[in-house]
C-alpha cells in the first residue's frame, strides 16, 4: 500500500526549505521538519530529494451524505454532500469511526483500496447526483489539502459549495491556502485536555488556534464533540470546552454526539441520552446559542431542531438526518421575529435528495 501510494503523488505547495536543507511541512499542526527521504507523522507526505511530495490523483472512498451527517446544521439544510476522502491521518485516535481509511498506512488491519480519480470526474459525478456541496472527509483533509484544493477549484467553478470535516490540527499557512476554496469547516474538538490530545497523537493548542482563526477568517464553522464516557465527559472539562467556543462566538453551533464502541476503544459504555442532555445543558449555560445532540435520533427532543436564538421559534425540525420542517426565510432570517440566523442558507429549501447516505456508482477517472 505505502509503495503504491508513494507513486500517487505530486510536489506539494505547503512547505518551506529550512536553512539546514530540511523541508518544513505546514499542512498540519505537527509542522514536521523532514530530512531527505523522511516521511511525515501522517505517513503520506515525504521529502524526495528536496521536494515535498504529497498525495494526488486518487480517493480512498466516495459517498453521498445528507449534509446533516457531517454534521452541518446551519449550512444549506437538506443538501446532498458529495463526500470524498484519501488515506492517512496526522492523529491515531483509538476510537476512530473512519479507521479503515484514516489508519490505512499505520495499521495492517486497515485495508482500503485507493481509486484513481480526477477533479473533473469527481465534480461531474457530484453534479450528476444533484449534490449542492462537496466535502473532503473520512481521512484528515488537512494533510491532503493540495488535492482537495484542486477538486474544489473545479467544484466552485461549477457553482458548488465546499467543505472540510477535520480534526482542526491546522496551521496559519494551511488556512490561508484553503481560504479561497473552502466555505464550510467542521472541527471535531475531541477534548479540552492536552494530555488526552497527546494520547491521540496531537496537542490541544494548535486546534484551539485553528478554531479562532477559522472564525476570524469567515469560514462557516461548526464544532462537534463525540462524548465518550470517562474520556472527555467531566463537567469541568465540558464547561471549559464550551466556554472556549462561546468565547470565540456564541453563534458557532456545537454538536455533542453519542459514542459507541469502535476500532480499538471498546471499553467505555455507550453514551446515554441522559449524558447527552447534560452535556448540552452545560453548553447552553456557557452561552452557546445553537446546541445539538446527535447519534441518537428521535431520543433527544428539541436538541435535533434549530431554534431562533432571539424568539425561540422552531426554524428547522429534524429526526436524525431527515428534515421534517423548514421555515427560514429566503434572506436567512426567522419568519417570526425577523432576526438573522447565523449560517449559510439557500434562497429556498429544495427538499432532500436523500436523508440516508448512499454510495454512488463510480465514474471517477
Ligand atoms: S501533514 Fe502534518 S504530519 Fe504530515 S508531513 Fe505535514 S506536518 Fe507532518
Amino acid at each position: 500500500m505505502a509503495e503504491l501510494l508513494a507513486h500517487a503523488t505530486r510536489e506539494g505547495d505547503l512547505y518551506d526549505v529550512l536553512p539546514d536543507g530540511r523541508l518544513r511541512c505546514y499542512a498540519c499542526g505537527h509542522c514536521c521538519p523532514l530530512p531527505d527521504g523522511a516521511i511525515g507523522v501522517c505517513k503520506v507526505r515525504f521529502n524526495d530529494h528536496g521536494r515535498l511530495m504529497v498525495p494526488w490523483g486518487y480517493v480512498g472512498g466516495v459517498q453521498c451524505d445528507p449534509i446533516e451527517k457531517k454534521p452541518f446544521f446551519h449550512a444549506y439544510p437538506g443538501a446532498l454532500a458529495y463526500s470524498f476522502g484519501m488515506l492517512g491521518c496526522d492523529l491515531h485516535c483509538s476510537y476512530c469511526q473512519n479507521w479503515v481509511t484514516s489508519q490505512a498506512l499505520r495499521d495492517p488491519e486497515a485495508v482500503a483500496s485507493p481509486l484513481g480519480a480526477s477533479p473533473a470526474a469527481l465534480v461531474g459525478d457530484a453534479l450528476r447526483l444533484g449534490a449542492r456541496v462537496m466535502v473532503s472527509t473520512y481521512n484528515e483533509p488537512l494533510i491532503t489539502s493540495e488535492w482537495a484544493v484542486a477538486i474544489f477549484k473545479e467544484a466552485k467553478a461549477a457553482g458548488l459549495t465546499t467543505g472540510y470535516v477535520s480534526n482542526g490540527n491546522g496551521t496559519p499557512q494551511v488556512l490561508e491556502y484553503l481560504r479561497p476554496w473552502v466555505d464550510l469547516y467542521k472541527v471535531e474538538l475531541k477534548s479540552f485536555d492536552d494530555r488526552r490530545y497527546r494520547q491521540l497523537g496531537g496537542r490541544l493548542d494548535p486546534i484551539l488556534d485553528t478554531i479562532r482563526r477559522l472564525h476570524a477568517m469567515d469560514f462557516w464553522v461548526e464544532i462537534v464533540t463525540l462524548l465518550i464516557p470517562g474520556f472527555n465527559d467531566g463537567r469541568d472539562e465540558l464547561q471549559r470546552l464550551t466556554a472556549f467556543i462561546a468565547g470565540v462566538s456564541p453563534d458557532i453551533p456545537w454538536h455533542v454526539t453519542a459514542f459507541h464502541g469502535d476500532y480499538k476503544m471498546q471499553d467505555p459504555q455507550d453514551t446515554t441520552v441522559e449524558m447527552l442532555l447534560e452535556a448540552a445543558a452545560i453548553g447552553r449555560e456557557a452561552g452557546l446559542r445553537h446546541v445539538y445532540a446527535g447519534n441518537l435520533p428521535g431520543q433527544v427532543g428539541e436538541l435535533e431542531n434549530t431554534h431562533c436564538a432571539n424568539c425561540g421559534d422552531t426554524l428547522v425540525s429534524r429526526v436524525g438526518y431527515h428534515i421534517r420542517q423548514y421555515r427560514i426565510t429566503p434572506s436567512g432570517a426567522c419568519p417570526s421575529c425577523g432576526v438573522a440566523v447565523p449560517g449559510r442558507w439557500s434562497a429556498q429549501f429544495d427538499g432532500q435528495i436523500a436523508w440516508r447516505p448512499f454510495v454512488p456508482i463510480r465514474h471517477l477517472t
